[in-house]
């Protein structure tokens, strides 16, 4: 999608710090780091946001997921723990409009979060 920042890092237009890359999607590191470790899984396709799933987009979900387990395990954080973000519209934090899954680890999280 035109004006997309992540459909851009998608096509390559953008050159993010990668860790991980597949058929559906890929994960790169936060800009803006909120934790030792914050990454972000993101499908290839473009989705605005988690109201916009389908039905079918449910194996993205499971990818997403999966990808970011996958990506835990290699920063050495699965055993300590950490937490998977999707922020969705305004009042859930969200300021991309692609969705995306922030795995965020390396310090303790507090709860209520912000
Ligand atoms: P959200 O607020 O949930 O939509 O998350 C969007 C995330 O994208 C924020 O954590 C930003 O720091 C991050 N972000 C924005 N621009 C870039 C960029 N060029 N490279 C990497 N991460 C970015
Ligand atoms: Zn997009």
């Amino acid at each position: 999608m035109k004006d997309c920042l992540f459909c851009k890092m998608v096509a390559g237009e953008i050159k993010p710090d990668m860790v991980m890359q597949n058929d559906q999607l890929i994960a790169f590191r936060d800009i803006n780091p909120q934790a030792a470790t914050h990454i972000l899984v993101v499908p290839r396709r473009h989705i605005s946001t988690l109201n916009d799933l389908a039905q079918e987009d449910a194996g993205i979900i499971e990818s997403m997921v999966s990808a970011a387990r996958t990506i835990a395990h290699q920063q050495g954080i699965a055993a300590s723990g950490y937490r998977l973000v999707m922020n969705c519209n305004q009042a859930g934090g969200q300021t991309v409009y692609h969705i995306h899954l922030h795995l965020l680890g390396g310090r303790p999280m507090g709860w209520p979060p912000g």
